[in-house]
């Protein structure tokens, strides 16, 4: 007979599984026909370059990484506003990128463009890739519908249980754009999608962009490996 030890450890072992076995069926679910924005936050060409040519290289989830995703899509759920996951997606330079903005609110005539973040704790700044996301779907936007929104942000949220009022658990992020703040990074995503395609078309690997993030990226490996003998486009 199994002891109560035994046992919690096997029902831990089948949630997780069951957690698992629910975001492997959310993914296949997940739009396919086109390039994701969340590729272009880190603003690496290279790892959206590596995403498409070695996409079975990607390594799985470790368990907790899973939870914290699978609190995030439950959390994610939710409609705040009439515009939920709102589809944007366009063709640039002959690719076609999409993705689903989380939320668009109309606040005194205004548009904003704004994404919900699940974090452990509120940071005293938007993080940068947030920021870059939420542009992309500034342009995007606007190259689908033609109309400029007003603004972008993040909306973080602390998901835990607490009775003590100091702990901030929301906070929101604006920032306000002008037509030409849009524009301006219209060009920017015109640049990093025309780097993607001539590398994809001539079989070459993209210069990196290094940042804090390689050390968390999942290419990390390939990426030094493979810039020992990089000469900006040479054949890999
Ligand atoms: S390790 Fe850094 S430079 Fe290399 S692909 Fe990843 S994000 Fe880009």
């Amino acid at each position: 007979m199994l002891t109560d030890d035994e046992i919690s450890l096997l029902v831990n072992k089948k949630f997780r599984e069951g957690v698992r076995k629910w975001m492997q069926a959310e993914g296949e679910k997940r739009e396919k026909n086109y390039l994701h924005v969340s590729s272009f936050e880190y603003k690496c060409v290279r790892k959206v370059w590596y995403e498409l040519k070695y996409a079975d290289r990607v390594p799985d989830v470790e368990d907790t990484a899973l939870l914290r995703m699978w609190i995030g899509t439950k959390l994610h759920e939710t409609p705040i506003t009439d515009n939920h996951e709102f589809r944007v997606e366009a063709d640039i330079h002959g690719m076609h990128i999409g993705g689903r903005i989380d939320e668009i609110f109309e606040i005194d005539g205004h548009k904003y463009i704004i994404d919900k973040k699940f974090v452990k704790i509120i940071p005293s700044q938007p993080n940068d890739h947030y920021m870059t996301q939420v542009m992309y779907y500034a342009v995007l936007y606007y190259l689908m519908t033609g109309e400029f929104v007003d603004g972008v942000g993040i909306h973080y949220f602390v998901p835990v249980m607490t009775y003590d009022a100091s702990v901030v658990t929301e906070k929101t992020y604006v920032r306000q754009l002008t037509q030409e703040d849009i524009l301006s990074f219209k060009e920017f995503v015109e640049d990093q999608v025309l780097q993607l395609k001539t590398s994809l078309e001539k079989d070459t690997l993209p210069p990196p962009t290094r940042t804090w993030y390689c050390q968390y990226c999942p290419f990390s490996a390939s990426c030094v490996n493979d810039s020992v003998d990089y000469v900006e486009g040479d054949k890999k």
